[in-house]
């Protein structure tokens, strides 16, 4: 063995180099998470050729004072971050303090920086050797240029991909890092051509900037808290999907982060509603105290740890499927009330109630009245304003007009107050909830008219001035699927004897899983029990699932172990049950009789949980006689 030496800092740094700098775009974070963690509310970045010749990032950030512009460039010099204990309460992007240090080594920098306080002063490195510093004018705020990447380190030049590539990533980061710090105004640029200019006026405002008009109408906001944790932002409609993951950005306390259990709960969430291999959108801040999250295991800091990481998932998922299922009844309130020949609620006088009353009434819904426009709250606490018109107000006039909104006490009692005005009630029928996705309602399908199906694949209804096309196959498959899920939820399963019981041969880990969740196999229809040591013998299984693959079904059962999900007993056959829906469905071309149609469009319109097959697909087609018509040109 050679003897050993302690490193030179110039080594040491092009080493430490190899872990920050791995490429322009992860030069592009670094400088621009400074100007981030400077307070910055307005950054320009401008790349040339990918960022390999040139990164010039500037901000009107807090600035650097002069004495420390070159320790800034010391291995280790951070002023983010004093003692261990403040490792564990990390609030900025940065804190290791080997950014500029390691980019400097390998690259030729200028920084010129102002604080508010003192005058402009410019530092110019060169593979990380000083070449000149001294005073500069300057505004407050820090300008970083980076030049000549890998200059003097030619074996990772050769690493390098070519400049479109490089700049596809940056474009990539600059989204995340826009989408990451929506009140922040940026503007970006490479090779002088303007890609994104965001106004820094909140997250729809990123959004826009980034995937331009056609996505804001399939957005629903995000907004749920627990007493630890918060989830916000943007997800995307149950009807609109991605073929890839770039369009969801995770941000774990504001930090973009690659990911995490995050995305797993996320895509968990959707999967009633999408086909496989779809990506649902999102841009999703989930906020942890920073005590219960490391964001110390990744060098460029793109991967963290939970210290509950169950918890974690159990919070997301809870947060995205309530917001999506929110999502889909609240279209569907909407759709009634705007029906006119079919008015959502009667407007009647009614007696007057004093300010801070409490009423109470069993049915779900409330309506109340002040003055001319009316309240409507649903079981949820969703609150939605009406003139009389049944023209929406929005929720601010709410405020303004009720002082507080109302609150939900429990299912029946609703809570309000005014500030100076009387408030009248009036209680309301409850409503029917009708099917959902803005397609068709329950009570217009029962009523509808079946004029034929085409390819005996298709049944064509007609209602009023609307057309309807159903997929025979995929509709009876959603009918059978709901039917399933009713039987579980109302524990109703029974099970059907093994000619030869199954034997499932485990590991100590395996072992605890399974016991774990043996009740939960049980209720729904599985007999399984030990079998002396490190096995398992399963006698029986769900009645619902006669022709379940006994092997696969724990094999993939087994298959969540690592993951965080915590199981439902639904989650857990899903897969399977949509697949016995799927085999006893009848299929596309099975020539239908008449009564079978009835039979079928009657089960659509008593009501299934969506218009989609368990796979996600769509089963209703709707052309309104307007469509027909342009489809003619009768009309334009
Ligand atoms: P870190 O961000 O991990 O602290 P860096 O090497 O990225 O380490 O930066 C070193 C220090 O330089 C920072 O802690 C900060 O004090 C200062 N600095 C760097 N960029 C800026 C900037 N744009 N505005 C103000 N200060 C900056
Ligand atoms: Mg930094």
């Amino acid at each position: 063995m050679a003897k050993i030496n302690i490193l030179k800092p110039e080594i040491f740094n092009k080493i430490a180099a190899g872990e920050v700098v791995e490429k322009p775009a992860s030069i592009v974070k670094e400088v621009v998470e400074n100007s981030i963690d400077a307070g910055a509310t307005k950054i320009e970045i401008q790349i040339y050729e990918g960022g390999i010749s040139k990164i010039v990032v500037s901000d009107n950030g807090s600035g650097i004072l002069p004495e420390d512009l070159e320790p800034a460039f010391l291995p280790h010099a951070t002023s983010k971050i004093a003692t261990e204990n403040d490792l564990y309460h990390i609030g900025t992007l940065g804190f290791r303090g080997e950014a500029l240090a390691s980019i400097a080594s390998v690259s030729q920098v200028e920084v010129i920086s102002k604080t508010a306080n003192t005058d402009g002063h410019s530092i110019k490195i060169s593979g990380g050797e000083i070449i000149a510093k001294g005073e500069k004018g300057s505004p407050v705020g820090t300008y970083i240029c980076v030049e000549n990447l890998f200059f003097n380190t030619p074996a990772r030049q050769k690493f390098l991909k070519k400049p479109k590539k490089e700049e596809s990533d940056i474009t990539t980061l600059v989204a995340k890092l826009i989408l990451a710090n929506p009140n922040i105004a940026f503007k970006y640029s490479a090779d002088s051509k303007l890609i994104y200019n965001s106004s820094g006026q909140g997250l729809k405002d990123a959004i826009f900037s980034i995937y331009g008009a056609q996505i804001m109408e399939n957005l629903i906001p995000v907004d749920f808290h627990n007493d630890k944790y918060s989830l916000t932002g943007f997800i995307g409609k149950t009807s609109f999907f991605k073929a890839n993951r770039t369009y969801q950005t995770i941000m774990i306390n504001g930090r973009w982060i690659a990911d995490s259990i995050v995305n797993v709960a996320l895509s968990q969430s959707y999967e009633a509603y999408m086909m496989k291999h779809c990506f649902p959108f999102c841009v999703i801040n989930l906020t942890v105290p920073n005590d219960e999250v490391d964001v110390n295991v990744h060098p460029s800091k793109l991967e963290v740890r939970f210290q509950d990481s169950r918890a974690i998932f159990g919070f997301v998922y809870k947060a995205i499927t309530e917001t999506i299922y929110e999502d889909l009844t609240r279209k569907t309130n909407e759709e009634i009330q705007s029906e006119p020949e079919q008015p959502a609620f009667t407007l009647t006088r009614a007696p007057e109630v004093s300010k801070n009353q409490t009423v109470e009434t069993n049915d779900l819904n409330v309506d109340f009245v002040l003055d001319s426009p009316i309240f409507q709250s649903n079981a949820r606490g969703d609150i939605a304003a009406h003139s009389s018109e049944n023209s929406i107000l929005n929720e601010i006039v709410i405020e303004k007009l009720a002082g507080s909104i109302p609150t939900t006490q429990n299912n029946s009692i609703y809570q309000f107050q005014s500030n100076d005005e009387p408030v009248n009630y009036v209680p309301k029928p409850t409503q029917q909830q009708l099917i959902k996705e803005d397609i068709v309602d329950k009570d217009a399908f029962l009523s509808s008219r079946i004029i034929g199906k085409a390819f005996n694949t298709f049944v064509i209804l007609e209602l009023d001035d609307n057309l309807y096309f159903i997929d025979q196959h995929a509709a009876h498959e959603r009918l059978l699927f709901d039917k399933f899920v009713e039987q579980i939820k109302n524990k109703e399963v029974s099970s059907q004897s093994l000619l030869l019981p199954y034997n499932i041969e485990v590991n100590h880990s395996e072992e605890q899983y399974i016991n774990e969740n043996i009740e939960m196999l049980r209720s729904l229809g599985f007999e399984i029990e030990p079998f002396g040591n490190l096995s398992f013998k399963v006698s029986a299984i769900p009645s619902l699932l006669p022709d379940l693959n006994v092997e696969n079904f724990f094999k993939n059962f087994l298959s969540n172990l690592n993951n965080y999900t915590q199981l439902k007993d639904l989650d857990l056959i899903r897969d399977n049950l949509a697949e016995t829906a799927c085999k006893h469905a009848v299929k596309g071309g099975d020539d239908l009789d008449k009564e079978e149609l009835v039979k079928l469009v009657r089960g659509v319109g008593d009501g299934t949980t969506t218009l989609q097959c368990p796979h996600g697909r769509p089963f209703v087609v709707k052309f309104s006689h307007r469509d027909v018509d342009k489809w003619f040109r009768r009309i334009v």
